[in-house]
């Protein structure tokens, strides 16, 4: 797929959104390309084959394409791994071409991230947003050279989350939940993101 991770994407999440601005990137990727094998499962003879060929996709992907493919897409795509036969393989183990492709991606986005924080301004601003997830953070110091700047990220990662008990505790007191404002309510999911990255998230 030609879609780039950009700079400007990546910022324009972290400042609007409230979760792990690379997990929402990649969320979006995931649901194109899904979308795009689901129309090539759909109507191409040969593509069809060659992804039954690599056993399906993983639990995960799976469950998502279940989701957004309509019913005979998916009959049509489980009868044809019964044809080609992967499973017959000695030591069979599925191939997710999701999951490669989107690791690509992701490797990019976590690179694209690190020089966000090389500027003060954008920096400040990660600084005041609800941050990364822990899974990103560790990718992130795989590429940041820096030892200041990677304990930098470290402390912050930690304030991140330390800082939402007030708001917690605020929630935690309103008896009725749908009288906390939606902007507050955002926190539950950001929170669960931040500990267990995109997964959570769904589709
Ligand atoms: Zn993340
Ligand atoms: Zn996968």
């Amino acid at each position: 797929m030609k879609e780039n991770a950009s700079k400007e994407k990546l910022f324009w999440k972290m400042e609007n959104e409230s979760g792990c601005p690379v997990c929402s990137l990649l969320m979006d990727y995931e649901f194109n390309l899904l979308a795009n094998i689901q129309y090539d499962i759909t109507n191409d003879d040969s593509l069809r084959k060659q992804i039954a060929m690599g056993g399906g996709f993983c639990d995960f992907h799976f469950r998502q394409f279940k989701k957004i493919a309509n019913g005979k897409t998916n009959i049509v795509f489980l009868k044809t791994i019964i044809e080609v036969g992967p499973y017959k393989k000695e030591n069979f183990k599925i191939n997710c071409k999701i999951c490669e492709k989107v690791h690509e991606y992701e490797i990019a986005a976590v690179q694209i991230f690190t020089n966000l924080l090389s500027t003060v301004e954008t920096a400040a601003k990660f600084e005041q947003s609800n941050g990364i997830c822990f899974d990103h953070l560790k990718m992130a110091n795989n590429f940041i050279k820096d030892v200041a700047l990677r304990t930098w990220l470290g402390r912050t990662h930690i304030y991140q989350i330390e800082r939402m008990k007030e708001d917690f505790v605020y929630m935690n007191g309103i008896s009725s939940f749908y009288e906390i404002d939606r902007e507050k309510r955002g926190l539950i999911n950001a929170l669960i993101q931040k500990l267990t990255g995109r997964k959570s998230g769904g589709l």
